[in-house]
């Protein structure tokens, strides 16, 4: 058996060819070549094997924030051909013990912010924390690891903002094609350094992860964001590209620009909507350089859209890259004509395989249905509307969410905004709006109803006006919509 395409299989070619070459920068500017992390990967590797058994098949979790251990222990359960099981590091406790038990997790690793969150995880399964990851590399016994018997997998939990997390199981990719379809669009090079920021347990964090090694990128990661220090990083770490999710943009707008100014020629987002104005404020401030990609657990990621096309149309999701397919059909399965929404479908190389829990993937004729609502403009240009599942119908109109959260967001009291429908006697569902305002600013509920009033029709007014301090969101930050209607009982 020869070792196939995987993050441990780049992680070797690099280490052969460019052994010096610094792979991971903490913030600390502590920093790890290509060829210690693949030494330290090994090591957790023969440990694992020699002190818990882990073997080909079994199932390594993994609850770290962005930090060289989580690099190490999902290259480590490859190298074993056992799967690493990502954790979104926002879960409840009683969702930990759902996902520890669904996914037959053979050992945990996480980091010790999380040791409270375990107590209700089996006593027998075990847990290594930070400590115990360091044994295992200073103490790992000597020898050399042989492919293992089958591929390890990487499995990613969906973010559960639906529901209890799914875990997806992401294909190897075949070869370097997916991965080019990326950087084919978005100008990143080899030697670049690239902070992630977005958390590597997600789909997008670690589709930024895997696009780093195969470019032999040096990878900036931060345990946490923080939007001064993090801004201040990109500067003084010399930092390049930013992966990021959208709600971090908004935060990095809202500090101070230290000096010396960040000099980013890439600045990526993914993983929920861009809100409406945000891209212009952002290039405005940061330069052209922002890339906006649509994508799930289970499409990987699916269009991208470039800084001129943000310009041009500030919230597209872009095209569709090399290799990958888009159609936009309605409820029958027929193509919509352009303009006009429908459901999204996405064919590429990266769909995933299929859910751990036995649930299928399925496709028809290659494509994958989204669950998103969307259109495609006669530039070819793809907007997401938002999951079909979000839409509002109030007396018989439909009506996005995310139209009006756009609309709201842009009266210069409003910090952020959420709109949901909620269950009304006389029209099936209303719109209720969540706003959080800007610090020291008062609004009246009626204003914000008059200008919507003046730009949408009548049924996109929110009836219901509600003011918070913060919005709930994951660990994604997208707004967890479950939680609000929760203010409702
Ligand atoms: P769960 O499936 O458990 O409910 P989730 O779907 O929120 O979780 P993800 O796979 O992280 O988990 O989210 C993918 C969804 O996020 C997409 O289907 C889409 O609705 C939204 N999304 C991602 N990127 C974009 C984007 N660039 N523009 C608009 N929406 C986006």
């Amino acid at each position: 058996r020869r070792w196939g395409w995987s993050l441990a299989g780049e992680l070797r070619q690099a280490a052969a060819r460019d052994p010096g070459r610094p792979a991971v920068i903490d913030e600390h500017g502590a920093e790890l070549t290509y060829q210690e992390l693949l030494d330290r990967s090994e090591r957790v590797a023969r440990s694992l094997r020699a002190g818990l058994g882990v073997q080909a098949g079994d199932r390594v979790g993994v609850l770290c924030r962005n930090h060289h251990g989580l690099i190490e222990t999902v290259v480590a359960a490859t190298l074993l051909g056992a799967d690493a099981v990502l954790v979104n590091t926002g879960l409840s406790a009683a969702q930990l013990a759902t996902v520890a038990e669904e996914q037959a997790l053979r050992v945990l690793v996480h980091d010790d912010d999380f040791t409270e969150r375990l107590l209700g995880l089996p006593a027998e399964l075990p847990r290594i924390d930070e400590r115990a990851l360091a044994d295992l590399v200073t103490a790992a016994p000597p020898g050399e690891l042989q492919p293992p018997e089958r591929d390890g997998r990487i499995i990613v939990l969906t973010s559960g903002t639906t529901g209890t997390p799914k875990g997806a199981r992401r294909p190897t990719p075949n070869g370097f094609g997916p991965l080019v379809s990326i950087i084919d669009r978005i100008p990143l090079h080899a030697r670049d350094r690239v902070m992630i920021a977005a958390p590597l347990f997600h789909t997008w964090g670690y589709a930024a992860l895997q696009v780093s090694f195969a470019l032999r990128a040096t990878i900036v990661l931060h345990r946490r964001f923080d939007p001064a220090a993090t801004l201040t990083a990109l500067g003084t770490q010399g930092c390049d590209a930013l992966f990021a999710v959208p709600v971090m943009l908004q935060r990095l707008l809202e500090v101070p620009i230290p000096d010396p100014r960040p000099t980013l020629k890439v600045v990526a987002v993914s993983g929920s909507a861009l809100p409406g104005g945000l891209a212009h404020r952002f290039m405005n401030t940061f330069g052209d350089v922002l890339y906006n990609l649509y994508g799930s657990t289970e499409v990987s990621w699916a269009s991208i859209a470039t800084p001129p096309d943000l310009r041009q149309a500030p919230t597209t999701a872009g095209r569709p890259p090399h290799g990958t397919r888009l159609a936009i059909l309605d409820d029958t399965g027929a193509p919509v004509p352009d303009g006009r929404v429908g459901r999204i479908l996405v064919g590429n190389e990266m769909l995933f395989e299929g859910y751990t829990s036995g649930l299928r993937r399925e496709t028809h004729d290659g494509l994958l249905d989204t669950g998103d609502l969307g259109r495609i403009n006669a530039e070819g240009l793809l907007f997401v509307d938002g999951r079909a599942d979000d839409m509002i119908v109030s007396g018989g109109e439909n009506v996005f969410p995310s139209e009006v959260e756009d609309l709201i967001a842009q009266l210069p009291q409003v910090r952020e905004a959420a709109v949901i429908g909620v269950p009304d006697d006389e029209y099936g569902q209303r719109l209720a709006a969540f706003l959080a305002l800007q610090p020291g600013e008062t609004l009246d509920p009626e204003a914000v109803r008059e200008y919507v009033r003046h730009y949408l029709a009548r049924f996109s007014v929110p009836r219901d006006v509600v003011f918070v301090k913060y919005l709930p969101r994951n660990a994604t930050g997208k707004v967890l919509a479950r939680e609000l209607r929760r203010y409702y009982g």
